[in-house]
C-alpha cells in the first residue's frame, strides 16, 4: 500500500463559475485558476500523484500550457487515472475535505462523489466539508481550500511499462 496527500487552495473572484468535484455550485463568486479552479479535484490529483511517487500537478499540467486553459479538472483526473492503470495501481480509498466559509457544500457532495467515482472507478471516496470558523483567508471567504489523502495498491497488472512524464 502507498499513501498520498494533497492540498490546494484557490482565490474566490467574481465572474467565475464555482466548480468543486466537477459540480457547478450556484454562488456569486468562483475559483480563479488556469483550469476551472476545482481545488477538490486538484487536491485529489496531488494525493494520487504523490502516492505514485510522481511530481505534482503543476509539473503534469503546467499553468503556462494553453491546452489546459479553462479545462475541466475532471479531464485532468482522467489523465491521472490512466497513469494509475498504466502503472498497475488501484485505489483502495480516498478521503477529502473542502474548507469553505460559504456556500453550503452538503447538498452538492453526492454529485461530487458521483463524478469522482465515475472517473476513478471506485465508490471508496469520501468528501467532507467544513467552514474555517471565520478565521483567516478561508474564514473571510477570500478563497476555498481542499485536502485529500489516498491509499493505492499494486494490482500486479502493469499494463504498460513506459516512462511517463514527469
Ligand atoms: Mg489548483
Amino acid at each position: 500500500m502507498r499513501i498520498g496527500t494533497g492540498y490546494d487552495s484557490h482565490r474566490l473572484v467574481e465572474g467565475r463559475k464555482l466548480v468543486l468535484g466537477g459540480v457547478e455550485i450556484p454562488h456569486d463568486k468562483g475559483l480563479l485558476g488556469h483550469s476551472d479552479g476545482d481545488a477538490l479535484v486538484h487536491a485529489i490529483i496531488d494525493a494520487l500523484l504523490g502516492a505514485m511517487g510522481r511530481a505534482d500537478i503543476g509539473a503534469h499540467f503546467p499553468d503556462t500550457d494553453l491546452q489546459y486553459k479553462g479545462i475541466s479538472s475532471i479531464r485532468l483526473l482522467e489523465h491521472v487515472k490512466k497513469l494509475l492503470d498504466e502503472n498497475g495501481f488501484e485505489i483502495a480509498n480516498i478521503d477529502s475535505t473542502i474548507i469553505a466559509e460559504s456556500p453550503k457544500m452538503a447538498p452538492h457532495i453526492p454529485g461530487m462523489k458521483k463524478n469522482l467515482s465515475a472517473v476513478l472507478g471506485t465508490e471508496n471516496i469520501a468528501v467532507k466539508a467544513k467552514s474555517n470558523e471565520k478565521m483567516g483567508f478561508l474564514g473571510r471567504g477570500e478563497g476555498i481550500a481542499a485536502m485529500a489523502a489516498c491509499l493505492i495498491r499494486k494490482t500486479g497488472k502493469q499494463v504498460v511499462q513506459r516512462p511517463v512524464e514527469p
